[in-house]
């Protein structure tokens, strides 16, 4: 780790840059650009480069963050209640598909071993999934997991998990509401996830709001146990039921073998939790750059987090491949900048205490380092939340933030595999597909060692370029999604629970 006092400029126009070394710098600090420091500064916050009036643009990424709220000297500390936040960007004047990138050159003979499916999707594990129609039976599945875990799992060593898809939906609930689409086909997309092999199980009760059936992709051959059937003589022989259901589909499980398949295979979700300002320069880029192999590799790639892109949609809708995508891009903001109006809450809401201890001063400029996991590709498609891909490429799937919803709208959007940056630290793992970790600073993936996978904090200081990480994740996808290498979060077995998306009310 260098000891010399160091900084971050990202864009030449930026009027402020941020300080990379650990434990931040004392006011004195002098840089070899002859840049003195008026006060400490902490590693990740910012520093002003210039003198900046009182209502001066805050300028970082070659845009506009916020406003000065008082007169800042050169060299002073820039926190976050210097930092006035701007209007969003005005959905009805965006340009669209004004810039569309170039399809860069195919990226030939990427391969990984998967699990083809019937429907042409190709899983990176092999699960045994079952699903439930209503929280009711969650409990129920809890024992009868444990119990095929134990008694079942054993016999099928070609089954690499099995899990509930529990969730607390399905009674209770405005089911016929505008905005219980929702919620519904993400459960529905869910159990159709690649990693789950292409059949469907649901364990219901019987006298729920959202039937079994309608969790059953049409043409699929229902198997359902419903826990109030007549035939069941108490809770022995609802276990009984389900056992007797997973046995059968675990011995389909068991017969199959990973194959060679193209990296064209691919559903990649893309994530960050636990943002710091470094996340924007270092992760996030390198996230970019893999996207962009992917992409060229003939992959689909999806990144998300309304409230994440909400104050840079500007500098995407350009990037879409028609204005119809671009109107899709501008449709999904609209859409929750309306939610969010009916909570009573706006984009402010989104930054944590976290978040802005990490450096990162308000939701504009956590939003224009979010979006470099995008890359520079094309956004050929948009999926509402919870939404199936049926197209390849850059994809933005739009979903809110929250890291549990985000990561479970993905599962149902097709993902295969998950890749998550985080700046603060978040020991994040999903049950149904893996979840590559990528630290922004060199100094958390030291100090978790065991739980981040990549460390892009090498980029901050020198030691590694955004190219050299971006092949480094792009091939460690190709290791993890032939299951080959295993990540952290799979090793200990850390899994955040499925957590649904309901905006339509509860009764
Ligand atoms: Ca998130």
């Amino acid at each position: 780790m260098t000891q010399k006092p160091l900084y971050i400029l990202v864009h030449p126009e930026d009027n402020v840059a941020i300080v990379v070394n650990s434990g931040g710098l004392p006011p004195g600090t002098e840089f070899e650009c002859g840049l003195v420091l008026t006060d400490f500064v902490p590693q990740g916050h910012k520093v002003a480069l210039a003198d900046l009036e009182e209502g001066a643009s805050i300028v970082r990424y070659g845009q506009v963050i916020g406003t000065a709220a008082r007169p800042v000297q050169r060299g002073a500390w820039i926190e976050e209640s210097l930092v006035l936040l701007p209007d969003a960007p005005d959905l009805d004047t965006l340009p669209l598909a004004t810039a569309v990138p170039p399809d860069a050159p195919a990226l030939e003979g990427y391969t990984f071993d998967g699990y083809r499916n019937p429907d042409g999707t190709v899983g990176t594990k092999n699960v045994l999934g079952i699903s439930i129609s209503v929280q009711c039976v969650a409990g129920v599945m809890d024992f009868a997991i444990e119990r095929i875990k134990k008694d079942l799992l054993p016999k099928y060593p070609n089954v690499d998990d099995v899990v509930a898809l529990n969730h607390t939906y399905g009674c209770g609930v405005a089911i016929n509401a505008p905005g219980a689409a929702v919620p519904i086909r993400t459960l529905q997309n869910l159990a159709r996830n690649p990693n789950l092999g292409g059949a469907v199980m649901v364990v219901g009760l019987g006298c729920e709001k959202l039937q079994p059936e309608r969790l059953l992709p049409a043409g699929v051959e229902p198997s359902i146990v419903t826990l109030q059937d007549e035939r069941h003589q108490g809770f022995g022989d609802m276990v009984a039921s389900i056992l007797e259901m997973a046995d059968r589909r675990l011995a389909q499980l068991n017969e199959r073998r990973r194959e060679i398949c193209p990296a064209s295979d691919l559903v990649v979700g893309l994530q960050c939790g636990g943002s710091d300002a470094f996340s924007g320069v270092t992760a996030n880029p390198a996230v970019g750059y893999a996207a962009d192999l992917l992409v060229r590799a003939g992959a689909t790639v999806m990144f998300s987090e309304v409230t994440e892109v909400r104050d840079a949609i500007h500098l995407l809708t350009p990037r879409a491949i028609d204005e119809e995508t671009g109107r899709g891009l501008i449709r999904e903001m609209r859409w929750y900048d309306d939610y969010l109006q009916v909570g009573s809450a706006d984009r402010s809401a989104n930054p944590t205490p976290g978040n802005k201890k990490g450096g990162l001063a308000n939701v504009v400029e956590k939003a224009l380092g979010s979006i470099a996991k995008s890359g520079t590709s094309p956004i050929a498609g948009v999926l509402s939340p919870g939404e199936r891909a049926t197209r390849k490429g850059l994809l933005y799937a739009a979903t809110p933030a929250s890291d549990f919803i985000c990561g479970t709208l993905q599962l149902a959007s097709g993902c295969n595999i998950e890749v998550f940056t985080t700046g603060r630290g978040t020991p994040y793992g999903l049950a149904m597909a893996p979840v590559i970790k990528v630290a922004t600073r060199t100094e958390l993936a030291s100090r978790w060692h065991d739980l981040i996978d990549v460390d892009a904090g090498r980029i901050a200081t020198g030691e590694a370029t955004i190219e050299d990480v971006g092949w480094e994740l792009f091939r460690l996808i190709l290791e993890v999604a032939s299951g080959r290498k295993q990540t952290w979060a799979d090793h200990w077995g850390l899994r955040n629970a499925l957590t649904l998306f309901n905006p339509a009310p509860v009764t």
